[in-house]
């Protein structure tokens, strides 16, 4: 059957582990990972061109200038943007492309690409968000408050989305594994496989 490239979207409250699941799945299952640029500062342990490319605010408004994004948001006082030359080459590859972005990013990426699965990762309960987020050390308190400001208003967004996926404390395995079934069962789709099927039509043409 021909395999054809695929964008799945991955957002999630900030400190629900989309980051985690995101790099277990491209592990396990050789996923490609889209590198997305950024203008917040790293944090510690972060690398330029690992976890994002930094970019000053007047180098990100160049690539903007450029199309040199498919989509880009502000996020919590800050730009994100995901590189236009990595996800096309990737998908004209072949290859499942996990894209780990905030909602008006996901609907920016569903209007170019209809075909794109799109998936939110959440945690368990609202107090075990909170706890990771503050429990993971790298904000500060206003940050923190900020960022689950910003997820009750994500909340409103959830049903934007195709699939809601749960990471559970210690349930990783589970998380990816059903993430991965998505991707297998959204590759099944009529509308996803014309061409293998125009190829089962003409091969038994000659039998009508
Ligand atoms: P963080 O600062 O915690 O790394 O990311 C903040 C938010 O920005 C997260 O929800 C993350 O998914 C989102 N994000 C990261 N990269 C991109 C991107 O390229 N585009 C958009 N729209 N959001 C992004």
């Amino acid at each position: 059957m021909d395999k054809k490239g695929r964008l799945v979207v991955i957002s999630g409250f900030s400190g629900a582990g989309k980051g985690t699941v995101s790099r277990a799945l491209v592990d396990k299952y050789g996923y490609s990972l889209s590198i997305s640029a950024t203008t917040r500062d790293p944090r510690e342990g972060e690398l330029n061109g690992r976890e994002y490319f930094f970019k000053t605010e007047a180098d990100f408004l160049k690539l903007i200038d450029y199309n040199g994004f498919i989509e880009y948001a502000r996020y919590v006082d800050h730009y994100y943007g995901t590189p236009r030359q990595f996800v096309e080459s990737e998908l004209a590859a072949g290859h499942v492309v996990i894209l780990e972005i905030e909602v008006q990013g996901a609907m920016k990426v569903k209007e170019q690409y209809p075909d794109a699965i799109l998936l939110f990762i959440t945690a368990p309960s609202v107090e075990v968000l909170k706890n990771r987020l503050v429990g993971r050390g790298t904000e500060s308190p206003r940050i923190v408050e900020k960022r689950m400001r910003r997820a009750a208003e994500e909340a409103e967004d959830i049903d934007k989305y195709e699939y809601i996926v749960c990471n559970e404390e210690g349930r990783l395995e589970e998380c990816m594994d059903t993430i991965h079934s998505i991707i297998e069962s959204e590759a099944c789709r009529i509308s996803c496989r014309r061409d293998f099927i125009e190829s089962l039509r003409c091969g038994l043409k000659d039998y009508i």
